[in-house]
């Protein structure tokens, strides 16, 4: 059975155990128990030795079976019951799957989002949540919040030369030791996709491209990210680094490329799907 998530904020009476998403700051908390991963279940947080504020309801995560699911925040200083972990989850890549990755960034982003929304931006009243709706509100001066996203372009340039297709991948000074990746950036206020994409290729590498296409997309919640992928080809210009953000940028051979991000990162399936384009047999990249 394919495993599928229905959101929801309004809880249903609950009569059996259900799943806790609860986060310590940035870390889930998990239960490792059983030796993989796991995310705890039952009817109350209090059941598990654990304790949480500000939980949220999220919707139902249907495998097996139909499981309603909770977010929370847990103290940072609270210690976890013999078997429990708390881990990042980037920690996570390897250990859950896309589908329960994706679950458990929702999850994430609520508890923030609730979390960073106790009081109103505007007037600084205590924000109430409005019943039936993923929002709160101030009940001062009625301003709304909802959980916020922020788009981001994610691009793979490509170019021929007469020695084949060419990949334009670039290493941020933040990433681990020798991986490069495609380019990225977040949208502005104003600012259309193509724009935007325009925009963060020439700033970062000096490169100008044509015949944008759109790709894919994925949420991506480190912290509260949309990335919008899309694939374009190089139009002119030399690579010149023009963004502090970025030590190299260059132009790689399918079959020569470096260290490239992880393959749950649509970053990757950008990468994988150019190296599917142009080589016979897709070689096995290497992670990070
Ligand atoms: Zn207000």
């Amino acid at each position: 059975m394919q495993k599928s998530f229905t959101p929801g904020v309004t809880a249903p009476p609950i009569h059996a155990p259900v799943r806790w998403y609860l986060f310590q700051g940035d870390r889930l908390i998990v239960d490792e128990r059983g030796g993989a991963p796991a995310i705890p279940t039952a009817k109350n947080v209090g059941d598990l030795g654990l304790t949480a504020t500000q939980t949220q309801y999220l919707g139902v995560h249907h495998d097996v079976v139909a499981t309603d699911c909770f977010s929370g925040l847990a103290p940072d200083d609270m210690a976890l019951p013999p078997g429990y972990g708390a881990h990042d989850l980037r920690a996570l890549f390897e250990r859950f799957d896309d589908f329960e990755i994706g679950v458990a960034g929702r999850a994430k982003q609520i508890a923030h989002w609730t979390r960073d929304h106790q009081f109103c931006g505007r007037c600084g009243a205590a924000t109430e949540l409005v019943i039936g709706e993923r929002a709160r509100r101030c009940p001062a001066c009625g301003l709304s919040s909802y959980p916020r996203i922020a788009p981001a372009i994610i691009v793979a340039v490509t170019r021929q030369t007469t020695e084949g297709a060419r990949i334009l991948l670039a290493r941020n000074h933040r990433f681990p030791a020798g991986r490069y990746s495609v380019i990225a950036g977040f949208v502005e206020a104003g600012e259309t996709l193509e724009e935007c994409l325009r925009r963060e290729v020439a700033e970062e590498t000096g490169i100008q491209v044509t015949n944008i296409r759109y790709f894919g997309n994925q949420p991506w919640p480190f912290p509260n990210s949309l990335m919008i992928g899309f694939t374009a080809e190089y139009a002119g210009g030399e690579i010149t680094l023009g963004d502090n953000e970025i030590a190299d940028a260059q132009w790689f051979a399918p079959d020569a490329l470096p260290l490239v991000p992880p393959k749950i990162s649509i970053a990757r399936k950008l990468i994988d799907d150019f190296v599917t384009r142009y080589t016979q047999s897709a070689t096995a990249l290497r992670t990070w």
